[in-house]
């Protein structure tokens, strides 16, 4: 039998098959899976999907272990806690997470669940079988959930062994001393996942998600601290082509990333195949100098996975590949120092406690602007652009008016909606965020305008406070 440990403030189960010791585990993988419940909705087992034929190797001695099965036609593997009979399945979130020792053999694997599976009450029958949890690998947690950001920890939390080299002590002041610091471009086309990327990273918005293409206007910078690394990204508009003026604004934005950047990343949706954009703007990362890696996002999303990657990987001489599910924060661990291993030493750029450059309206205004965009869909494209006019700290809340800004009459009656539905609904979406990312109360005044052609004018643009300086009408 293997040994079952249970985390409760990490909320992770371990199943070990071997003895561990400090500095056993020398990388890991990450593996998509299920929880296996019994009627009771008790936990009984887990079973993760082990993907390519080739991983079969790495458990071979796990196998001896009762308990422990390979199906070999379907490449998965059930470890069975209880006896009872597998009643339903669930998804594991974030997958599981193996532990190779420098061998490449599996020393146990690492189960993190969400609150809302409240694991604890599922464990109730595995109780008795449940091995203590080791007090110093908890402290060791802490002082790493403390320096990191919160999405992070959800991947390296309380992992039992860890030999990455770390700073001793949370030092909130590093200002001089030499760690690896640098930029980071996140260059892709439209809608591979860039955004969810960074916030991921980040664990706060500071860059705008949604599910229509281009919503990413400026470059903003997210700046994420370690004990042994800042790295400051650079999440740049989608590469297109350019259809109007700003388009090509945009494209040019992008393409102005890369000479400042110090590790290029090329983003990609690996649920599909390679488009022709693809192979364009790969072929634009591989010209410049910088180390240049392959980012395979969106691993959850596709059975086709290995086909993909193939055809990705032959677009150009990538110095690595990482595969990673942005928005079930997969892979991010090790892509952040696959990242990090390149970047250079020096001082921090940022203070450490800076998240972003972008400045607090700027970052109002791109909340509401999301907002527009998920609640009108389609109907709206990307002819909208919202302008914080006035910012006013008053006795109870801070007072914000901003302007909608739309090309034409029949946009406006769209985002303020029959008897002005629409307009609270987004304005009530817009300020509950706001509030949370201010921390204080909001008043929020909305008003829609139009203007015509806005978007072909390089004036206009000014006006909307894009700089004009590189636009070449
Ligand atoms: P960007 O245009 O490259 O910045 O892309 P976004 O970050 O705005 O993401 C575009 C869409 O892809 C959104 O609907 C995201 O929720 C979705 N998305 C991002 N990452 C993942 C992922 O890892 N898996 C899946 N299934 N969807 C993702
Ligand atoms: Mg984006």
């Amino acid at each position: 039998m293997f040994e079952l440990t249970f985390d409760q403030e990490a909320r992770a189960l371990y199943c070990y098959f071997t003895e561990i010791t400090e500095g056993d585990d020398a990388q890991e993988l990450e593996v998509p899976g299920v929880y296996l419940l019994d009627a009771a909705g008790q936990l009984v087992g887990v079973r993760v999907e082990l993907g390519e034929k080739k991983r079969r190797k790495l458990l071979e001695h796990a196998q001896r272990h009762e308990g422990v099965a390979l199906d070999e036609a379907s490449n998965r593997l059930t470890l069975t806690f209880a006896a009872s009979p597998v009643a339903s399945e669930e998804e594991l979130p974030y997958g599981a997470v193996i532990d190779l020792d420098s061998k490449n053999r599996a020393l146990g694997l690492e189960i993190q669940s969400m609150i809302e599976f409240d694991i604890e009450a599922r464990l109730e029958a595995l109780a008795p079988l449940l091995v203590e949890f080791d007090e110093e690998f908890e402290a060791d947690d802490g002082a790493e959930a403390d320096a990191d950001v919160d999405s992070e920890a959800v991947i390296t939390a309380a992992q039992p062994v860890d030999q990455r080299p770390r700073a001793s002590g949370v030092s909130a002041t590093l200002s001089d001393e030499s760690v690896r610091a640098g930029f980071v471009a996140l260059i892709g086309k439209p809608n591979v996942g860039k955004s969810t990327l960074l916030n991921a990273y980040l664990g706060q918005k500071v860059s705008i998600v949604s599910p229509k293409p281009q919503t990413t206007r400026v470059p903003v910078r997210g700046i994420l601290n370690r004990p042994d690394a800042q790295i400051v990204f650079v999440d740049t508009p989608g590469i297109h082509q350019p259809r109007h003026k700003l388009g090509s604004f945009m494209v040019d934005m992008a393409r102005r990333a890369i000479p400042n950047a110090d590790v290029l990343c090329f983003v990609v949706d690996i649920s599909e195949p390679p488009s022709r954009q693809d192979r364009e703007i790969a072929e634009m990362v591989l010209k410049a100098r910088q180390p240049h890696i392959l980012i395979l996002n969106k691993v959850d999303a596709t059975r086709e996975a290995d086909l993909h990657l193939r055809q990705y990987r032959h677009l150009g001489d990538w110095q690595c590949e990482v595969a990673v599910s942005a928005k079930n924060r997969l892979g991010l661990e090790t892509l952040l120092e696959e990242i990090t291993a390149r970047l250079p030493e020096g001082p921090r750029l940022y203070p450490e406690d800076q998240l972003s450059d972008m400045s607090e309206r700027e970052l109002v205004s791109e909340m509401i602007r999301e907002k527009v965009m998920l609640n009108t869909e389609q109907e709206i494209p990307h002819s909208v652009a919202v302008e914080v006019e006035e910012w006013e700290d008053r006795e109870k809340a801070i007072y914000i008016r901003a302007n909608i800004s739309v090309e034409k009459e029949s946009q406006k009656g769209i985002i303020i909606g029959a008897g002005g539905v629409m307009l609270k609904k987004i304005g009530a979406a817009a300020r509950y965020e706001i509030e949370r990312s201010l921390g204080q109360h909001v008043f929020l005044d909305l008003w829609v305008k139009v203007r015509e052609n806005w978007r072909q004018k390089p004036s206009e643009l000014r006006w909307l406070g894009y700089d004009v300086k590189f636009f070449k009408g």
